[in-house]
């Protein structure tokens, strides 16, 4: 059995299949989070949200490429966000591999080299201010957009805010 499998299992085991119980895809804060993949990072928990308060953007790093700004795009015009916060963190697995190295990597594997920026960092808060300017500089997303970027620390679960 796959963990798909189990997880199909926990599905049809659940008092209410995860039924949304929100009437509107209208996030209740009007706020977008850009955060990592890292399973570690338990965002409800982080911020004490509820269901259906704001947009959850997640990738490798937690980092602002096109295609975030393609979905905050789509967050701010069709639904409504205006506040975006970016959390990177300590501890990023993002912060073992290099860009050069990692795109050898596939290359030596695969054959193919990417044509996409793999995003490594070595400075979590320059890599934070980084998705910070990317924010502030699209021209798709509002002028009026508050964003503020922050590093969480995996092993301690507080949060910094970076200036
Ligand atoms: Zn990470």
């Amino acid at each position: 059995m796959s963990n798909i499998d189990e997880l199909l299992r926990r599905h049809e085991q659940g008092p209410d299949h995860g039924a949304p119980g929100v009437p509107t895809p209208v996030p209740g804060l009007h706020l977008a989070v850009v955060t990592c993949m890292d399973a570690r990072i338990k965002v409800f928990d982080v911020f004490g949200l509820k269901h259906g308060e704001i947009h959850i953007l997640r990738n490798a790093g937690g980092i602002v490429t096109d295609d975030v700004i393609r979905s905050l795009a789509i967050s701010q015009r069709k639904l409504k966000t205006r506040e975006i916060v970016i959390m990177q963190h300590t501890s990023c697995g993002m912060m073992t591999i290099t860009e050069d190295g990692f795109r050898d990597e596939l290359q030596a594997d695969t054959g193919l080299r990417p044509t996409w920026s793999v995003e490594a960092f070595t400075d979590v808060e320059e890599s934070v201010r980084q998705s910070v300017a990317r924010v502030r500089l699209s021209p798709f997303l509002a002028l009026t957009t508050q964003v503020r970027g922050f590093v969480y620390d995996v092993h301690t679960a507080k949060i910094h805010e970076v200036t």
